[in-house]
């Protein structure tokens, strides 16, 4: 795998700043369990590189969205518990069963279906039971619970040991949704005493940070933990202790002073004013970077913002490096998200200037981009 590294776009990954955002989310959720998402590859970061970073921390249960991506880390060598918290089908109890992992249920199937594949193999196994207190998405309503739980009587191969929910909506400035929705899981609380539940769960990061009532017996972090906000309208000031886990860089590969006047990159979009200096930068739509930020991206380069101009390709990107002249060359670092000098690009930065979520921009991150852990 060394070779990868050869791809001069790279990720680097901040352990120490996920040790630190860990700390901070700790500290508000108290003594409680936090139960980190690493789903879809770790939210780009590299779901090998920070599972085993979170369990040498000690967080030895982890979030992930598919049994796929809980084999996937197990053969990798992460001996973690797997929350698997996406729906699936009952095809997919013996990859469940085989692989430790405690799935989200709430249809009966499922549960039939996991307890199937226990009893033949002598196993048992925990699930976590969805109930949809207002995300509208996958889970039972508050009203099923406790009929689902009598039913679920009848798999003694199976343990419910967690009732969990999710917000739609912690992360905006008006919780008031979020609240009734609190209101509602107590209840389901109240109403499953006596089944042997050991877990309620609830909040996702926009909840560790904005609402305490929220936290119940674990919480489920998954942006907070690389550094980036849930959303921009958090109440929390101490959002703002947290640090990026990720820095997204290149190099500059290419140079040539082009006339006033020279169509760039496909379409010609982009068409020089002046006399320009125009490098290559080895990143493209191919390693997750939209061709939707076309002539609006920018680069930290000598500590200075250069403009990303022409169409992004699959592979390379051009900008202009006008600024720089006589200062730059091949070899110099291109700063897609970091800090450099005395500037900073954010994922924030990118998600805004795209219309999306910071989330998308780290998941985007391609494959052939190495995370590089520091
Ligand atoms: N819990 C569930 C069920 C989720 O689907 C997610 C992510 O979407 C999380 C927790 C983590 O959410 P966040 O990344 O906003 O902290």
């Amino acid at each position: 795998d060394h070779h990868r590294s050869s791809h001069l776009t790279q990720a680097f990954i901040h352990l120490d700043h996920l040790t630190h955002n860990m700390n901070l989310l700790q500290s508000l959720v108290g003594d409680r369990p936090l139960w980190p998402a690493i789903k879809a590859n770790a939210y780009g970061h590299g779901a090998e590189i920070v599972g085993r970073h979170l369990m040498d921390m000690g967080y030895e249960t982890l979030c992930v969205a598919h049994v796929s991506e809980a084999i996937d880390l197990k053969e990798a060598g992460l001996n973690a518990t797997f929350i698997v918290l996406s729906a699936t089908l009952p095809e997919n109890s013996e990859y469940l069963v085989a692989y430790g992992c405690e799935p989200v249920v709430c249809t009966l199937e499922m549960v039939e279906g996991i307890a199937r594949v226990a009893s033949r193999t002598g196993k048992k196994v925990a699930v976590h039971l969805k109930v949809d207190t207002g995300m509208g998405r996958v889970g039972i309503r508050p009203d099923q619970v406790v009929e689902f739980l009598d039913r679920c009587r009848d798999y003694p191969e199976v343990t419910v040991k967690g009732i969990m929910s999710h917000f739609p909506m912690a992360d905006e400035e008006d919780k008031s949704f979020a609240v009734r929705q609190i209101d509602l899981f107590r209840q389901v609380k109240e109403a499953s005493r006596g089944y042997g539940i050991s877990v309620y769960h609830f909040a996702n990061s926009a909840a560790i940070f904005d609402l305490p009532d929220a936290y119940f017996d674990a919480a489920r972090p998954g942006i907070s933990i690389y550094g980036l906000k849930p959303s921009l309208s958090m109440l929390n000031p101490r959002v703002k202790e947290l640090k990026p886990v990720l820095e997204w860089k290149s190099r500059i590969t290419f140079l040539k002073e082009v006339p006033a006047g020279t169509g760039l990159s496909y379409g010609h979009t982009f068409h020089t004013q002046t006399p320009s200096l125009i490098a290559t930068i080895p990143l493209g739509y191919g390693d997750g970077m939209s061709r939707l930020l076309s002539n609006k991206l920018q680069f930290l380069i000598h500590g200075i913002r250069c403009p990303q101009v022409g169409r992004i390709c699959m592979d390379q990107c051009l900008v202009d490096v006008t600024a720089l002249r006589g200062r730059v060359e091949p070899g110099n670092e291109a700063v897609i998200v970091g800090k450099q000098g005395n500037d900073e690009i954010t994922v924030d930065d990118l998600a805004q200037t795209l219309g999306t979520i910071n989330y998308e921009i780290v998941t985007n991150i391609a494959k052939r981009v190495p995370r590089i852990p520091l």
